[in-house]
């Protein structure tokens, strides 16, 4: 006797699509048979399909900006996660300088995120001027089960930029040590230069601060550390296709760098950012040319995009307007947790490569495979069933946040039941899963093979 049988899905594992039923035992998959078994529970995904779980790798839930904290906590966030299919998110840890303070950091973080409903994962991080080695950063990360670690390559100002040097030093350890480096990448020196210019900037000069420029030169200089280096490098929120195609033009595709973009990098451009309501569409790096997202979404469509994460970060419309006219008061970050799916599937029609980037690559990336991102027997049943015919209008922000960026757009694909460790969490814009059923998931260190 099973206690959930899935039956007549297309099942879509991110290699194929085929019609079978999915049976469900003690919270993980037991087994895909063509045959039909009794179970407790029955669901109907006939015309349907049924996918592994989501696993967003880049959310920031509560993080403080200055006297703003971001809107979704881990309750509210899962709660939107689920709604979006999405099973597993990966937040990050403060930037640390110290080892105790990678510690602490942790642990606080561990703390907060106790109500989370679905399962969850750390990137450590690293602040300026650390006071520890590459190689000491890299062991706590590990012992700690957040073999991933994040760097910046800009924000001098705020004291969380990493040195080439030091980065360079990571990528060339990262592989052998079993850690992925991820890089916001920006150049910083760049960015020093043009705020020269201005007195007091405004949220619509924001593209224009921080340019495409600054984006590519960043992204070429680490990707080629952690190719020289034969490291593991993950490139955050890639916002312009041209980014993209300078890699694949002159470093080609390569093994030792994957490249995340944002939905919002393909939806918005810097002229919406120049617009009246340009405040609610603050983001770093920012919105850029409507030409860069056309060759980002040609970039997705042909396969160098490896992952993609939200960056979701949102704050309330009143604290994207009370600073309208002081850009440097300005919490960065919008919501887009819940709506991913739809938004790429609305792009590239292609169940396969959407299940590929939003599950498959991101579990592989960050060492959550195969008890994520499959439907392989044996593994946590985190399954995502959805309807691709279903058009809609996106309307409100699904977690805290009281606007969505995204309101109005029209898009194909909508996640109809979300099933974490064999149970129904999310259905019909309804949640049945209580708090604090997630947990954190310890990694072991990742070797991309
Ligand atoms: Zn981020």
């Amino acid at each position: 006797m099973y206690n959930l049988g899935i039956l007549n899905g297309n099942i879509c594992d991110g290699f194929n699509i085929y019609k079978s039923n999915v049976f469900i035992k003690n919270g993980k998959i037991d087994c895909i048979s063509d045959r039909i078994f009794e179970s407790d529970k029955i669901i109907d995904a006939e015309n349907k399909f049924v996918t592994p779980g989501f696993v967003d790798p880049h959310v920031h839930f509560g993080l403080k900006l200055g006297k703003y904290t971001s809107a979704d906590d881990f309750y509210s966030g899962s709660k939107a996660a689920l709604s979006g299919g999405v099973t597993t998110v990966i937040d990050f840890l403060e930037p640390a300088s110290t080892i105790d303070e990678l510690h602490r950091n942790f642990e606080t973080r561990r703390d907060f995120a106790n109500d989370s409903m679905i399962d969850f994962a750390f990137h450590s991080c690293i602040g300026g001027s650390p006071a520890f080695s590459a190689e000491e950063c890299i062991e706590h990360s590990v012992k700690i089960g957040c073999p991933s670690i994040k760097i910046f390559t800009t924000y001098s100002d705020s004291n969380r930029m990493t040195e080439d040097g030091f980065l360079n030093s990571m990528l060339r350890q990262s592989k052998k040590n079993g850690v992925v480096i991820l890089s916001h990448s920006e150049n910083d020196s760049i960015i020093r230069e043009i705020a020269k210019n201005y007195k007091k900037p405004v949220y619509s000069d924001l593209s224009d601060l921080r340019p495409s420029i600054s984006e590519i030169e960043a992204v070429m200089r680490v990707s080629l550390f952690s190719i020289l280096n034969d490291g593991q490098l993950y490139i955050v929120h890639v916002s312009s296709g041209e980014s993209i195609e300078m890699v694949q033009k002159i470093l080609k595709k390569h093994k030792n760098v994957k490249i995340e973009s944002c939905p919002q990098y393909f939806y918005f451009t810097k002229n919406l950012v120049k617009s009246k309501k340009g405040y609610l569409y603050t983001y770093c790096p920012p919105a850029r040319s409507a030409r860069e997202s056309e060759i980002l979404a040609y970039e997705l469509k042909n396969g160098n995009i490896d992952s993609i994460g939200t960056d979701h970060c949102p704050f309330m419309k009143s604290e994207k307007i009370e600073n309208k006219d002081d850009y440097l008061k300005m919490p960065n970050g919008i919501p887009s947790l819940g709506l991913t799916f739809s938004l790429i599937n609305t792009l590239n029609r292609n169940m396969i490569q959407s299940v590929r980037l939003m599950s498959v690559n991101p579990a592989k990336i960050f060492g959550l495979y195969p008890e994520k991102g499959t439907l392989l027997p044996g593994t946590d049943a985190d399954i995502t069933i959805i309807d691709d015919e279903k058009q809609f209008i996106v309307g409100n922000a699904p977690g805290n946040c009281d606007y969505s960026p995204y309101e109005g757009i029209d898009v194909n694909g909508k996640v109809e039941k979300t099933i974490i460790h064999g149970k129904i969490a999310y259905e019909n814009d309804k949640i049945f899963v209580k708090k604090g059923e997630g947990k954190f998931i310890h990694r072991n260190p990742i070797v991309w093979g």
